[in-house]
């Protein structure tokens, strides 16, 4: 009998970035679906200059002609997001529902050069074929609307892939967890789970996001002047919480931020907004009165582009706080961005604006599902198999440790590129796959295995010598040293000229060095790199990039 396999190649040890495939055949032949094509965020300071991360699909690409197609279970973008870039290296087909397929068609228009992408459009809770596998797509509650689960029916019984989810009985907007169908899925029996670990470290459940929406009305109410609230952009149940807040108490909402626009056009096309006001458009918003307005911003995480750090730092055309105002974070921080958020945050504090967090106030609520959630969700399917995924190590370390307590018979550790074998016969690791990061870097996709962004970040580090040395074929030098710094001081810790630090250790070596040596331009660009490295580290305590040139004349 066939091998019933899931490898993932990103998502897994890690929150980001999320690609999971399925097959199903013996190792020489096997077909292929893929769940998901995300990217993660690079953080600058250990990725100068890198935009995004993108899985490293090697292994898609060698397989093209084995995988009938990419299924998407929801639009946030590490779920989504690697589309544009990497769909061009495997041209399958692209199955969404209509609000993802929607937002992906928008990200696609706002994107110059963007390919053409052949998106089959899946009414919620469809089913159909996708290569080998029978799908069914499972409505589940998260942070944006149309976030799905699979169901995979296959020869060796049913795998259930939640994708990212919640159990919120009042999402605000879209639809609840299908509480039915996972169990009459449950009934039927499922060999596999494969889910998601984010909040598997915290007990009890999320709160709802009418929680949120009732903080919310009362915050909004009670301001006493401007109120500018940021969250996700793409949190169209956020956005029609703060629009029903600000309705009710006579504000009009004036939307502020590109990708914000973007989620609420589609968000009302696809009748997820269904009954909210107009918004009105930046150039409203210095005619109305302090209290009869609510600006909708972009920026959460404190990108330094995005409409609230603009307006924290006085730096938007239109859109002004003063002293007296409110500022509400209606989201989470996500790790990597406390000292950007905390920048934003600490500008409206200097400037007496009121910022009201998720620290003190119920203002957001996570999307991925507590212990009590996943409880329950076990409870409904019963599954044979648990493997833990979207999470970093210790949040699939938890979830396997849950599944444990709660008697699931196996449950099975894996990482981004481990090839495991889920029937026949207990589940186990059985391969690998090739497996890494790819960067996006300007227009370009570059490995991370390459040298290009540690070299970059040494650079960052240290900065870098430049020395040109002209050589007769003798060996003897013709001119003086070039020596040229960048990102050096110009002083060492005594005084000293670090270019003339640089100079003398540069002509000391080459002059210095045994006739014979002398001759070979490659022995002598070393010895000189080593000595001026050498030499800079002695009076500045770093050792920067040294890059000699040696031309024979
Ligand atoms: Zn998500
Ligand atoms: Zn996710």
């Amino acid at each position: 009998m066939q091998d019933l396999v899931f490898a993932p190649l990103g998502g897994v040890g890690e929150i980001g970035m999320n690609l999971s495939l399925y097959g199903l055949g013996d190792e020489r032949r096997r077909s292929w679906i893929a769940v998901d094509l995300g990217v993660s965020f690079a953080q600058e300071e250990h990725l100068p200059g890198v935009d995004l991360i993108l899985p490293d699909i090697r292994f898609l690409i060698e397989e093209r002609k084995n995988l009938a197609g990419i299924v998407i279970t929801h639009a946030h973008e590490d779920h989504f997001g690697a589309l544009l870039d990497l769909w061009p290296q495997l041209k399958v087909p692209i199955y969404a529902t209509p609000f993802t397929a929607a937002l992906l068609e928008s990200k696609r228009i706002g994107e110059p050069g963007a390919p053409e992408m052949p998106v089959k459009v899946m009414p919620l809770g469809s089913r159909f074929t996708l290569g080998a596998f029978d799908i069914e797509l499972v409505s589940v509650a998260h942070s944006i609307p149309e976030s799905n689960a699979l169901i995979l029916r296959t020869p060796h019984g049913n795998v259930l892939h939640t994708g990212d989810w919640k159990i919120d009985p009042t999402p605000v907007t879209g639809l609840p967890t299908d509480e039915a169908k996972l169990r009459k899925l449950g009934e039927e029996g499922v060999l596999a789970i494969v889910g998601d670990s984010t909040n598997a470290v915290r007990d009890g459940r999320s709160p709802s996001e009418a929680d949120v929406a009732k903080t919310l009305r009362q915050l909004i109410a009670a301001a006493p002047a401007r109120v500018a609230v940021t969250t996700f952009a793409s949190n169209v149940a956020r956005i029609r919480a703060v629009a029903e807040a600000a309705r009710a108490v006579g504000r009009e909402v004036v939307v502020v931020g590109r990708a914000m626009e973007r989620v609420i056009q589609v968000a009302r096309e696809t009748g997820y907004l269904e009954g909210v006001q107009p918004f009105r458009g930046t150039d409203t918003y210095g005619y109305l009165p302090p209290d009869k307005v609510v600006a909708l911003c972009t920026g959460s995480q404190g990108e330094p582009r995005a409409a609230l750090s603009r307006i924290s730092q006085d730096d938007h055309p239109d859109v002004t706080l003063a002293k007296g105002d409110t500022v509400i974070f209606s989201s989470r921080t996500i790790p990597g961005n406390e000292k950007e958020v905390g920048r934003v945050i600490n500008g409206l504090i200097d400037q007496n604006i009121t910022v009201i967090t998720d620290r003190t106030h119920l203002v957001h609520v996570s999307g991925h599902p507590r212990r009590a959630e996943l409880e329950e969700m076990y409870d409904w399917v019963k599954p044979q198999i648990l493997v833990p995924v979207h999470g970093e190590p210790l949040h699939l370390f938890e979830h396997a440790a849950l599944g444990k307590k709660l008697g699931i018979k196996h449950i099975v550790q894996c990482r981004n590129g481990d090839v495991i074998r889920l029937a026949p016969g207990a589940p186990s690791v059985v391969d690998e796959l090739p497996a890494g990061r790819t960067y996006k870097d300007g227009r370009l996709l570059i490995s991370a295995e390459g040298k290009t962004i540690s070299e970059r970040r040494k650079l960052s580090f240290a900065g870098m010598v430049f020395v040109a040395l002209a050589l007769t074929d003798k060996g003897v030098l013709a001119a003086d040293p070039e020596i040229d710094l960048m990102g050096i001081p110009e002083h060492g810790a005594n005084g000293e000229v670090l270019a003339d630090i640089a100079y003398n250790a540069a002509l000391d070596t080459a002059e210095n060095m045994p006739k014979a040596r002398r001759r070979d331009p490659d022995a002598v660009a070393e010895a000189v790199r080593r000595a001026v490295r050498a030499s800079i580290a002695m009076h500045w305590g770093k050792k920067p990039v040294c890059h000699v040139h040696v031309l024979t004349v």
